[in-house]
């Protein structure tokens, strides 16, 4: 009798409920928006939790961050979460943004409102040896990446610095370790898991959405959809790897630069020469006691001790070796040691804005900004300058929405102390931007900044790829679930 009356009981509750529910359809609304998110097993962060602050400044790496809050936090503890995150924020008229580790300098995992969809906790990652495969999740981090491959004698150009997170890295491009010669990382990507506006998992590959597959390779923070998987085509641990690394002052950069050139026209794919101007000698000193300088490293990777002191025949030619005031030649290495950083704080958060061009004058660009550094400074002495000589000599661009827009690369990288250094580095970029017009063929989408430089997005792809993606997007998510590039609508 008791169960019966408690039933009645419940069920007249429950049927005021509902009515109310109906009348006021807030509430109705609120009790979907909670019966949704309970579902999601990882951790979720509402605006109005006191730690939201806390949580909302560990999203962007970078110590400078701007003032855009979601309205929600969700850390996916799985792929299933994902999935409820997504189909709660589109039932619910949310915009979804994403992040797998909140490196790009356009900060762009952080916008007004909506969901902030962070993948950081997935961080699986699984090799087959024999078809020399791995199925990683995008939360892992490059060096730990590198670091499990070597155990199944693999390698991959994962990017230049360890902290860099695989997911937003492979999904903008990925200029790696070895690159000449491997390619851009997202042209190894050979299939994925991504879910879409509709809340539906589907595969990329070969064979299945391979319109997705084509996206995925290059499109950067202007995707509309989340990877949870990429599986990527990995290489050969390189047997032999071989690094000579020299300090030249900066007023004989002139000379370094025609030595650069004719290292170019010489050098294998399989020799990664790189350029950096910066305020890096002598080193282990304070910045402000440290003179700027050009930092000449070669990088030789091949399987036979012969081959690789071979192939770093033009640097040990050249004169830069007699122009150095420190220099480190012929140091033989492992892949891991890659990753040992500098001494240097070239990745210092304390990037505050960042750009870059495909280039075919990279000896009139670094000179450019090595003037521009030692005339005309940006806020901090921790800017620099960086080139890659020859990273994309004939390669096939029709795989990828990426493009090559020539065969060097130039990114520049203003540092900021203090907050009353923002504005001013926006300034000395602008002045930068314009000044290095003449020598700018095209622009690498995951080390360009939108909020300053719109038009740089455009011109990270080629017309015809461009307007691709404009109609992949309208397809995939045609009521903008997912945020596209800043700027952008
Ligand atoms: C110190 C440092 C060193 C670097 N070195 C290199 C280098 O050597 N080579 C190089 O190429 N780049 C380099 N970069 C740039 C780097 O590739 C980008 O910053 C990249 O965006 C970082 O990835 P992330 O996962 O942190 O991206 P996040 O900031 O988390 O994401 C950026 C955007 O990418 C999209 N995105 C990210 N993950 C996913 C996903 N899983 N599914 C769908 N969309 C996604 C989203 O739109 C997101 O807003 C470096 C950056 C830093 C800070």
């Amino acid at each position: 009798m008791n169960t019966r009356r408690n039933f009645l009981k419940k069920a007249s509750s429950l049927c005021t409920a509902a009515a109310v529910a109906i009348s006021n359809p807030s509430i109705a609304f609120a009790k979907k928006i909670s019966a949704s998110l309970d579902r999601i097993k990882g951790k979720i962060i509402r605006k109005s939790d006191a730690n939201y602050k806390l949580w909302w400044a560990s999203m962007v790496w970078y110590v400078f961050k701007p003032e855009l809050y979601p309205d929600l936090i969700v850390k996916a503890k799985d792929d299933k979460d994902v999935i409820e995150a997504v189909n709660y924020a589109r039932e619910n008229g949310h915009r979804v943004s994403i992040r797998s580790g909140g490196h790009n300098p356009a900060r762009a995992v952080l916008r007004d409102g909506g969901v902030l969809l962070d993948l950081s906790a997935l961080r699986e990652v699984s090799f087959n040896s024999a078809d020399k495969t791995a199925w990683l999740q995008p939360g892992i981090r490059s060096e730990e990446f590198i670091e499990l491959a070597r155990e199944h004698d693999l390698a991959f150009p994962a990017a230049h610095t360890g902290i860099v997170p695989m997911g937003g890295y492979l999904i903008g491009g990925g200029l790696g370790w070895n690159w000449p010669e491997w390619d851009i990382a997202c042209r190894s990507i050979i299939a994925a898991e991504i879910v879409l506006a509709d809340g539906r998992k589907v595969i990329a590959s070969e064979t299945e959405n391979q319109d997705l597959l084509w996206t995925i390779r290059g499109v950067g923070p202007g995707f509309f959809g989340v990877v949870t998987r990429y599986k990527l085509q990995m290489f050969p641990l390189p047997k032999a790897i071989l690094k000579s690394k020299y300090l030249v002052p900066i007023d004989k950069l002139p000379e370094v630069i025609v030595e650069l050139e004719t290292i170019t026209k010489a050098k294998s794919n399989k020799l990664e020469v790189l350029a950096v101007a910066g305020h890096f000698y002598p080193p282990n000193k304070p910045v402000e006691q440290q003179q700027l300088v050009c930092a000449v490293t070669a990088i030789a990777f091949a399987d036979s001790k012969k081959e690789v002191f071979a192939l770093m025949d033009p640097v040990t030619r050249s004169k830069i070796s007699g122009m150095s005031i420190l220099q480190k030649e012929n140091d033989e290495i492992v892949f891991q040691d890659l990753y040992i950083p500098p001494p240097t704080d070239f990745a210092s958060p304390n990037r505050s804005i960042v750009e870059n061009i495909w280039t075919d004058e990279p000896g009139k660009s670094l000179q450019l900004l090595a003037d521009r550094l030692k005339n005309n400074p940006p806020s901090s002495n921790r800017s620099f300058a960086l080139t890659g000589w020859g990273v994309s000599p004939d390669k096939d661009d029709s795989n990828s929405s990426f493009t090559y827009f020539g065969d060097h690369y130039v990114s520049w990288y203003a540092m900021a102390e203090e907050e009353a250094h923002l504005v001013p580095n926006v300034t000395w970029m602008e002045e930068t931007v314009k000044a290095i017009q003449p020598y700018t063929n095209g622009h690498y989408v995951n080390e360009i900044d939108p909020r300053h430089f719109p038009d740089h997005v455009k011109g990270c792809f080629s017309e015809e790829k461009w307007q691709r993606l404009a109609k992949l997007r309208l397809h995939y998510d045609p009521d903008n679930l997912f945020h596209t590039y800043i700027n952008h609508s």
